[in-house]
């Protein structure tokens, strides 16, 4: 037995790493009498177990006063969002006013859009990865349908691998060969399928340098990678909250803006959460929006899920960036070499890695493809307590979260692993 993925040694890495303890913060799903090895937070966080640290107070304040709750709950609820900010701010590298937390991540996206995609007859396409996430890609036909343009015209494609990774030297490349008809570039910051970890910054400043609108999808990057979506001058990105966030099933979305963009008054789709809070309740006729972020909120807030991403928010501030990327890195890595291990050792599966191997271009996320019964792989990880995620038709996605997953956690799978090849 190789030492390196001994229960007892993953154990000893547990305890010296700095951040385990924030494990205990969350509730981890059970597999007969043991926890599980949860390899999905990419697609839905753990429940932390102080969620009910502001929700309790707000059902409270709904049962004891009812509507006074919108000015006189414990937080009041009109502008509740904003106890979200200076959070939201932080992890994704922006200034408070650039951010703002309403509606779920398609919706934003939509919303968006509507603002920054603004097609004329000559620059009109849209750039982004073939292998987009699905609702992205329903998002990006949709708004091209509505400005009147033909969707097999207008979307320009990133090459990709075999292995559906993209050479970032190509995409720039088909930025510049497309300069004059690219209206936006569109890409997820940290692709779903490969884990891929995009240059936000060098595609931004290759963007703008031909007047091209640049906007991200961080769902899989938000709380995840290190962002500094301020500083590399990103125009606008969303994501969701309940991923890499931990704040629950269908959970809130944020939206950032570029100070650059709320100053130049885009066209936005308005309603009366966006307009200036100080006479928001008087109804008037015509809307005055709030210039920052918060003036393309639509609706009043949904408070009982956002006070859950009250919480979960909390952990990036308390931990901060450069702990939770120390762990990441170490912990994939570890994943690396225990898939490396399985593989040396069997004679007919393998898995395959084909995100990148460098840290800067990979998450948190290791997507493997299987080449021979993948899917019975699959079903059997999960009928051994194993969460991973199956994507048709070979690829397998396999994340081990550095805020809550530990190197025990990656010896478990290993061995779990190394059982099916007897
Ligand atoms: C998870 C995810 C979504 C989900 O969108 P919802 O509107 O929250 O359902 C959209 N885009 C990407 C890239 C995602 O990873």
């Amino acid at each position: 037995m190789n030492k390196e993925f001994d229960i007892n040694f993953a154990r000893e890495k547990d305890l010296n790493d700095p951040i385990s303890k924030f494990r205990n913060e969350f509730n981890i799903p059970r597999f007969k009498d043991q926890e599980a090895v949860y390899f999905t937070g990419n697609s839905l966080g753990l429940q932390p177990k102080n969620y009910n640290q502001y929700l309790e107070q707000e059902l409270l304040d709904w049962k004891s006063m009812a509507v006074e709750g919108h000015f006189h709950a414990k937080t009041p609820w009109f502008d509740y969002h904003k106890t979200l900010t200076k959070d939201v701010a932080y992890i994704v590298g922006a200034k408070e006013k650039e951010v703002v937390t309403m509606n779920a991540l398609s919706v934003n996206l939509h919303l968006l859009l509507t603002s920054f995609y603004q097609p004329t007859h000559k620059k009109y396409k849209i750039l982004c990865e073939p292998n987009l996430f699905p609702s992205d890609l329903y998002i990006l036909h949709s708004q091209i349908e509505l400005r009147g343009f033909d969707i097999k015209d207008s979307i320009v494609f990133a090459p990709i691998d075999s292995n559906g990774i993209v050479n970032e030297e190509a995409l720039l490349d088909t930025i510049k060969a497309n300069q004059e008809e690219l209206a936006m570039i569109f890409i997820g910051g940290v692709n779903y399928y490969t884990g891929q970890v995009f240059d936000m910054e060098k595609i931004t400043k290759m963007g703008h340098l031909y007047n091209i609108i640049v906007g991200f999808d961080l769902a899989h990057a938000v709380g995840n990678i290190n962002l500094k979506l301020h500083d590399w001058g990103v125009d606008f990105a969303a994501w969701c909250s309940y991923k890499y966030l931990n704040s629950g099933p269908g959970n809130v979305s944020s939206i950032f803006i570029h100070e650059n963009q709320i100053k130049k008054k885009p066209f936005r789709l308005s309603g009366w959460w966006g307009h200036q809070s100080d006479n928001r309740f008087a109804l008037q006729k015509e809307h005055k929006p709030i210039h920052t972020a918060e003036g393309w909120q639509l609706s009043n807030a949904p408070i009982f899920g956002m006070s859950i991403y009250r919480v979960s928010l909390q952990f990036f501030t308390q931990i901060g960036f450069e702990k939770l990327i120390v762990k990441r890195i170490q912990l994939s890595r570890y994943l690396e070499s225990a898939i490396h291990l399985f593989n040396s050792e069997s004679n007919h599966i393998k898995l395959n890695i084909i995100t990148p191997g460098t840290a800067d271009k990979r998450g948190a996320q290791l997507s493997v493809h299987i080449s021979d019964s993948g899917k019975e792989i699959y079903n059997s990880l999960k009928k051994s307590g194993v969460y991973v995620d199956w994507r048709d038709p070979n690829v397998m996605r396999i994340s081990p979260v550095p805020l809550y997953n530990s190197f025990e956690d990656v010896a478990k799978f290993y061995h779990i692993l190394h059982a099916f090849n007897k």
